[in-house]
């Protein structure tokens, strides 16, 4: 990292800011790329749009002659804005540099420039569930409103006082970006194999009375696989709900590409916070999500939603056997503490408030075909990309080893379907 110099932005180099604005956008690596206009979107514009002016302020971060990351102030009218005299902080490190420090150093490197220009404060606008949040904490940043963006996104609006000496400066990096370094991962492996796509069809089986007028939830949808086969193969409209604005993204870009966007919209959301009326949904579903929520709390909470007599297809993690080796017992209580037995969980189901109406074990080549063979050479390119960084090489590791442990013990325990009719 010796070779990485972080210093003011020089103005024939401000045309690099397009492709730094193009790169703050989250997107998994395995994702069609999206458009370059994007940029050109004038809430997005805005950030960069004659860059140069008296109040604009940028710091890059250079690798062997190679700008790799930017970070840059505004007084602008865009998400973050506060008031006249507070500039707002865009950040942008390219997909390679990431996770290495180089954000922090790049914004206290900033945080001097403007305290030295006089300035008292800076502001940036932030989506709520970005784990970035935590980051802008880290270097002094507090919480102090919100504010939605044109997509109809809930944002933090974080305030930065320049003039406090900042306490516990010293970041530990890795630990800030475990969770975009995880969620890195993921995106590149594809989530819904061909394989996938008949469970979610013998899932889709099991539902009666699905009509043009019906309305669907899709919950921790993703990107959008199992959506595109319902929407192909039921009848009306569906919502997806995701977690992460990359994921909905790529929803909603192939719901266009397949011409299918009248009918399968997404939008980012928190399962555990829907804002959905009652009694709104003929079927709720939800694919290797719900953990997240909690299988019981899911099926508690989400009930509401649901017309009387509508249905509930929810996958989870579990127990094949009433009992089962220590090892593997063990090593579920660590990664999937909710996991229990399928009787257990349908009469959770039925105790939630739904009619039993279908259980099956998906296959196991969900697991072997569609979900770890493709994480093979993945997990090499990682390691390659993040060559030296002891917090990945630990996730690769930990991601092997559950492939080990699936290995051995996939007798007693694997995903399974759980229909139910609302009573
Ligand atoms: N249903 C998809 C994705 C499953 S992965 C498929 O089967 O391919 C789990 C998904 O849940 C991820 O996309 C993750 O972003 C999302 N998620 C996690 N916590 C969430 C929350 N609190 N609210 C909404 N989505 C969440």
């Amino acid at each position: 990292m010796d070779h990485l110099k972080i210093r003011q932005i020089q103005p024939q180099e401000y045309p690099v800011l397009e492709n730094f604005l193009y790169h703050a956008i989250f997107l998994p690596p395995s994702a069609e790329p999206l458009p370059w206009e994007i940029i050109y979107e004038p809430e997005i514009f805005i950030y960069i749009k004659d860059f140069g002016n008296q109040d604009d302020c940028g710091v890059v971060a250079v690798d062997n002659g190679k700008i790799v990351g930017a970070v840059w102030t505004r007084i602008i009218p865009a998400y973050g804005h506060v008031n006249s005299e507070t500039p707002e902080l865009a950040i942008s490190i390219l997909p390679g540099w990431r996770g290495k420090s180089i954000g922090s150093r790049m914004m206290r490197h900033l945080f001097d420039l403007l305290r030295e220009r006089g300035y008292r404060q800076t502001s940036l606008s932030v989506q709520k569930d970005n784990p970035a949040v935590r980051f802008y904490e880290r270097l002094g940043y507090k919480i102090t409103g919100e504010s939605e963006d044109h997509a109809g996104h809930e944002d933090y609006i974080m305030i930065k006082d320049l003039q406090k000496e900042d306490m516990n400066n010293e970041i530990k990096t890795i630990h800030d970006f475990d969770l975009n370094m995880i969620c890195e991962y993921y995106s590149y492996v594809e989530w819904q194999g061909s394989g996938m796509h008949e469970v979610t069809l013998k899932a889709l089986s099991f539902i009666e009375g699905l009509t043009e007028k019906s309305k669907i939830a899709d919950i921790g949808c993703g990107t959008g696989g199992q959506t595109m086969t319902l929407a192909q193969n039921a009848p009306g409209n569906i919502t997806g709900v995701d977690f992460f604005r990359g994921f909905i993204h790529i929803f909603n870009q192939n719901a266009q590409n397949k011409n299918i966007q009248g009918r399968m919209k997404g939008m980012v959301g928190d399962m555990k916070n829907l804002s959905f009326c009652e009694e709104e949904f003929d079927l709720i579903w939800s694919e290797g999500a719900i953990y997240n929520i909690g299988f019981e709390r899911g099926l508690n909470e989400w009930r509401k939603f649901l017309k009387p007599g509508g249905y509930i297809a929810v996958s989870e993690m579990s127990w094949f056997t009433e009992e089962r080796p220590a090892e593997i017992q063990e090593f579920m209580q660590q990664v999937e503490p909710g996991t229990d037995t399928i009787s257990n969980k349908v009469a959770q189901m039925q105790k939630a408030g739904y009619i039993p109406v279908a259980t099956f074990i998906l296959p196991e080549t969900c697991w072997t075909e569609h979900f770890f063979a493709p994480q093979v050479s993945v997990q090499e390119a990682f390691l390659k990309e993040h060559a030296g960084n002891k917090a990945a090489e630990e996730f690769i590791a930990s991601e092997r080893y559950e492939k080990a442990m699936y290995d051995k013990y996939k007798a007693y325990y694997g995903y399974t379907f759980y229909i139910g009719k609302k009573i």
